[in-house]
């Protein structure tokens, strides 16, 4: 066995391994399962299409981020849109969030939801996220929209789910706005504009990875065991590598299960879901989908949650689209039974038709992709955290950090984290 001494060891490439890396700058060593950079964020290769994993888009709530993008990538690389989201219902689309725009739906349904929401009963403290959603929302907007769309998303039942599970994501809306909208149209939430570059989301990765030692990464390397006490970890190429600091970015409940600490009960309290994401290319335009940048779909009789447009975004002529899919954590995902009612589903809305052809696909599936916040969970993780930060173990990202973010949120935790480790 090859042995290796680093002070910063980075576990994944993914925009938070990057981030430490480039604040670090230097003493580290970044080790990557996968042949390529980039984790979630990465743009699959095509000539004729740009495809990510399901669409990822930038928007910055920081200014020091926003600067960091702008001067990374060259502006003609980069589009800006204001959002285009609808949602299909009844073969109508109207505007999201359902909530607010109550008013679009047929008069006797936009009757049953404005009279569901005047009478609902809040409450002062709710027991789980559905609780939570007729509380603040009554019958109507949660049977119509909010339950089946959030259960297609979550794969599980909404009971299990704690109230907060996906925080400041959620587009709440007290009664007032929501009367407000129907004359005055004001569907702005925290992400109302985006940032999207030409090349795919994954051309900014590139840019912080050019800005970092290369001989510093290791692809294709994976970490499969890590002995905290004595501070090393085993790689998949029999290699072992002693660290002063080990930064995690792989999932968390991944990463528990490499360490040898006893883990107790938190494995299997640690809740999530997949998402099977199709990456569709077409030979034409679709003749109805012309504008929309991304639509939901609450129907169950569709196995689709969500379907965005790279073309409309991109500006492109030819259909081309990923298509969003929740499983359960343990489901068995059988691809081509999903594409093929996938297909299905999107003639029966007339996205596509017998004139249009499938040219090219590609298949990934996010493993997790949503994990279900919860208090409990959150709360044996703090202390696993703050135990392994006694022993110089730290991690961060989306998953690392076992939570619900964006991209810039894991670039703000891994500044600071780094901060922390120099
Ligand atoms: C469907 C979906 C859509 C999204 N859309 C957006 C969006 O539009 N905008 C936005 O801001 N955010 C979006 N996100 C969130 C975004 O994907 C994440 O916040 C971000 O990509 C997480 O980056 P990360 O570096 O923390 O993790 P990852 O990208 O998961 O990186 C972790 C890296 O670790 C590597 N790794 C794992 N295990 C090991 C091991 N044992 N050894 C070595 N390497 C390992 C992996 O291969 C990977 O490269 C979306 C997420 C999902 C699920």
């Amino acid at each position: 066995m090859t042995q290796n001494k680093v002070k910063n060891l980075i576990i994944g490439t993914g925009i938070s391994g990057l981030t430490v890396a480039n604040y670090l700058k230097d003493d580290y060593l970044i080790l990557e399962k996968e042949s390529e950079i980039g984790g979630y964020c990465r743009t699959i290769k095509n000539s004729r299409y740009v495809w990510d994993y399901a669409g990822h888009f930038y928007h910055f709530k920081t200014e020091e981020f926003k600067k960091l993008f702008l001067s990374l990538v060259e502006p003609d690389e980069i589009i800006e849109r204001k959002k285009v989201t609808k949602i299909y219902y009844k073969d109508a689309l109207i505007d999201y969030p359902f909530q607010t725009n109550i008013h679009q739906l047929e008069k006797d349904e936009f009757i049953e939801c404005l009279y569901d929401l005047y009478t609902k009963e809040e409450k002062e403290t709710y027991d789980n996220f559905l609780d939570m959603l007729y509380g603040k929302f009554g019958t109507g907007i949660v049977e119509k929209f909010l339950r089946p769309y959030n259960e297609k998303l979550y794969a599980i039942d909404l009971k299990k789910l704690d109230k907060d599970a996906m925080g400041r994501f959620f587009p709440y809306a007290d009664f007032d706005a929501i009367i407000r909208n129907m004359k005055v149209q004001n569907n702005t939430s925290y992400n109302d504009s985006f940032l999207y570059l030409k090349k795919g989301t994954q051309y900014f990765i590139d840019k912080l990875y050019s800005k970092i030692d290369a001989n510093k990464v290791k692809l294709n390397t994976k970490v499969v065991e890590v002995n905290t006490n004595e501070k090393y970890v085993i790689t998949d190429a029999n290699e072992k590598i002693y660290y002063q600091n080990l930064i995690n970015t792989a999932p968390y409940n991944k990463f528990l299960g490499q360490i040898d600490k006893d883990k107790g009960k938190i494995l299997e309290e640690m809740s999530y879901n997949k998402v099977l994401v199709l990456n569709l290319g077409f030979d034409k335009p679709s003749k109805r989908y012309t504008k929309e940048h991304w639509i939901y779909f609450p129907s169950k009789d569709l196995n689709f949650y969500r379907i965005g447009f790279y073309n409309n975004i991109l500006g492109s002529d030819e259909l081309s689209v990923y298509v969003e899919i929740g499983f359960s954590k343990d489901a068995k995902i059988d691809v081509e039974k999903e594409l093929a009612s996938t297909l299905d589903g999107m003639k029966k809305i007339g996205m596509i038709d017998d004139d249009i052809k499938l040219v090219d696909k590609s298949v990934i599936i996010m493993d997790p992709a949503y994990v279900h916040i919860s208090n409990k969970t959150d709360k044996d993780l703090q202390q696993v955290t703050a135990e392994l930060a006694e022993q110089d173990v730290y991690t961060t990202g989306r998953y690392g950090k076992w939570t619900y973010c964006s991209m810039e949120d894991c670039m703000i935790w891994a500044k600071e984290l780094s901060e922390k480790l120099k």
